[in-house]
């Protein structure tokens, strides 16, 4: 496999363990995988993309990050937040959507002095065509930028799951046990990317399901980026559309609190003590219940939920504030 240059930033491995209390509610061996607890700001996936992605923007010289989200982007924060661990200055070009003020993850960007500017607009072309004046006159300023889209859902930042994957597969068979499916969230579709195909290398025959919190078509999104990560990993691995299983559970949208959501963040809380949020992992853990429920998650499996963090959003988005489908 590829030597890929990558620059530590999360602190890893991330825990493994049981929940043994879900566990008995739902009848399923139900384990956690806390990439909430990547140990940069308040935690979460986009660290372990940004090792990649960062370690390339040294590599180039790039002295200045620029990337984009939602207005409560956790990319966007987290990026903020590797640049400040590194020396490098983020510039954050957001799209005035969703919450904004002073709240979740435009505070802490606020306490980490960090240049946030707003797009209005409802697409990311028109974002990145901002990006990329932006870069423009950096240059002719002779500064060095270096830019990130949506989610650091680049084959290059994909690298980053496909190590989340060989760390779950590791800490199973450490405590003997043979999982059976991976389920994580589906938001810009490069955590899906490299959990799937991390598990085709090391998971022996285990399932993976990504669970969508938008309307993307994440099949597609996902193929490619699992075919480009392989060709930088040097792995001979190439799959289609159907081999990736997307299961959607946005409800009214991208963002808006569902009531199967509120449900599994409440049992997630009062259960094992452990916060998922309103925008990604609270559907997704939704997803997995239901899953369940339906009997497409069979008694005895042994499932692990992927953490993948977003606690500032519980402080920007009331998950009670529940927007029917
Ligand atoms: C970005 C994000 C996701 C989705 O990951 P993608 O790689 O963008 O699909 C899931 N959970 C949280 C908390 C996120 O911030």
């Amino acid at each position: 496999m590829n030597q890929v240059s990558r620059i530590p930033l999360a602190q890893l491995p991330t825990p493994f363990y049981k929940l043994n209390n879900v566990s008995a509610v739902i009848g399923r061996n139900v384990f956690i995988k806390r990439d909430d607890m990547t140990g940069v700001s308040l935690g979460g996936n986009k660290v372990r993309k940004l090792e990649y992605l960062l370690a390339e923007a040294k590599e180039q010289g790039c002295d200045v990050v620029i990337t984009t989200g939602g207005a409560q982007s956790n990319h966007a924060m987290l990026t903020a937040a590797c640049c400040r661990m590194l020396g490098m200055e983020p510039i954050l070009m957001l799209k005035k959507r969703g919450v904004m003020g002073r709240k979740g993850n435009l505070l802490l960007e606020a306490l980490m002095d960090v240049d946030v500017r707003f797009v209005d607009t409802p697409s990311y072309d028109v974002v990145y065509k901002e990006m990329d004046k932006l870069a423009e006159e950096l240059r002719a300023q002779g500064k060095k930028p270096y830019l990130i889209p949506v989610g650091g859902s680049v084959p290059l930042g994909t690298v980053g799951y496909v190590d989340c994957a060989r760390e779950i597969f590791e800490q199973a068979k450490a405590a003997n046990v043979k999982i059976d499916r991976v389920i994580c969230t589906a938001g810009s579709g490069g955590t899906l990317g490299g959990i799937l195909l991390g598990t085709m290398l090391y998971g022996e025959g285990a399932k993976v399901t990504g669970i969508a919190v938008c309307d993307d078509p994440f099949e597609e999104i996902t193929e490619e980026l699992v075919n480009e990560c392989a060709k930088i990993l040097g792995v001979d691995v190439s799959i289609t559309k159907e081999d990736v299983d997307v299961r959607r559970y946005y409800g009214a949208g991208y963002a808006l609190p569902s009531r199967e959501g509120l449900a599994a963040i409440q049992l997630m809380a009062q259960k094992e003590g452990i916060m998922v949020d309103p925008v990604y992992t609270g559907k997704t853990f939704a997803g997995l219940l239901d899953m369940c429920a339906k009997g497409e998650i069979k008694e005895g499996e042994n499932v692990v939920f992927l953490h993948s963090g977003g606690a500032a959003s519980l402080f920007a988005i009331d998950p009670e504030d529940v927007v029917e489908a």
